[in-house]
């Protein structure tokens, strides 16, 4: 238990580790008080005290930094011989003090307290005559000193780490909600983009509508170009789509399959806007860049649907796809309202 009184004359090399010991064992903080009642404790310099504390311990009590200060029979802090030493000591408590709290703070106060404490086992050693409490506190001070360091660089890492960190999740995330095929955002990334503008459309009491989008045919594409080709097509499509209006967001969410979101647009403003990139698109004559071949034209068909008449999006996905479904049946190229 520390060797509680069991080095009266307090020049053991073992005792200032002990002193520390003890007051981080029980949570004290190395203030100037608690490091000369840890110094009678340890030492048995104090034996009342020493007697009180095994005594506290033997009944499974805490030394609690309350108990300590409740305690009348507490050694008074000695007197100071050269003048400076209080001073000096109620910097070094403050130092103390002040080291800590958020990983941030911490680090500045570290780096400040670190300043301080550098000075004070300076001023502490010149003052190392004035006994064996006051060489203990210089050796304390030092060994706190160079924990102080420790923590600061620890801290500087943990710092850098979190940040590489949060840079690798922010990216994982980024990658997570994009299709790489077309830089669209994929599926997922739609979800949360429908819940929040479905939440915003409600409370400005403005339309949205949902469209689902399909190549014509693309299985002729694929057999016909190759799959390399396909990809490539699919892009034209995104591009296509994503160039309809600044009102709309625009998703890849399967093979050749796209949602779009209109905000602020009614249904035939959205309906023309559709149908007009549809014939944009099919009135365009799509070449092979690899085989100079040319692919012909490239349909697309689209089902759109007001998002307020669906209680959620999973509904008006299937309401906006039987569209679709009417579009294909009626022979593509087209845009169906349901
Ligand atoms: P429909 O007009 O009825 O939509 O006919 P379709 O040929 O487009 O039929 P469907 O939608 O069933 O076929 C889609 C094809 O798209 C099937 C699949 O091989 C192809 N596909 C899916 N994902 C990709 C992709 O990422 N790249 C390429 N090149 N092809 C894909
Ligand atoms: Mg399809
Ligand atoms: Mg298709």
């Amino acid at each position: 238990m520390f060797g509680i009184g069991s080095d009266p004359e307090g020049d053991s090399p073992n005792v200032l580790t002990r002193i520390d010991e003890f007051l981080q064992l029980h949570g004290l903080a190395p203030s100037l008080g608690n490091i000369v009642r840890g110094f009678g404790i340890v030492t048995g310099s104090d034996a009342e005290l020493s007697h009180k504390v095994r005594a506290r311990l033997n009944q499974g009590a805490e030394i609690t930094q309350e108990w300590f200060d409740s305690h009348d029979d507490l050694p008074p802090v000695p007197a100071d011989p050269g003048g400076e030493y209080r001073q000096l000591a109620e910097d070094l408590e403050r130092a103390v003090a002040d080291f800590g709290r958020t990983t941030h703070s911490a680090q500045t106060a570290a780096s400040n307290y670190g300043k301080d404490l550098a000075r004070q086992v300076e001023q502490v050693d010149n003052l190392a005559s004035t006994g064996s409490v006051m060489a203990s506190l210089a050796h304390i001070a030092r060994a706190m000193l160079d924990r102080t360091r420790e923590v600061e660089e620890e801290i500087r890492r943990s710092e850098e780490e979190a940040k590489s960190l949060r840079k690798s999740l922010e990216k994982a995330r980024r990658e997570a909600s994009i299709d790489h095929l077309t830089k669209l955002p994929n599926r997922r990334a739609f979800e949360d983009i429908f819940a929040t503008e479905r939440e915003d459309a409600a409370r400005e009491v403005e339309p949205l509508f949902i469209a689902l989008c399909d190549i014509d045919h693309f299985k002729r594409v694929n057999d016909d170009h190759g799959h390399a080709t396909g990809d490539r097509v699919i892009r034209v499509v995104a591009q296509t789509l994503s160039g309809i209006t600044d009102h709309c967001h625009v998703a890849r969410i399967g093979g050749e399959e796209f949602v779009l979101l209109f905000r602020g647009m009614n249904a035939q403003a959205t309906f023309d806007a559709i149908d007009h990139a549809r014939a944009a698109l099919a009135a365009r004559h799509l070449v092979d860049k690899n085989t100079n071949r040319p692919i012909g034209t490239v349909t697309i068909s689209a089902g759109i649907t007001n998002v307020f008449d669906h209680p959620d999006m999973g509904t008006a996905m299937r309401a906006a796809d039987t569209a679709l479904y009417k579009a294909k049946e009626t022979g593509r190229n087209r845009v169906e309202i349901g």
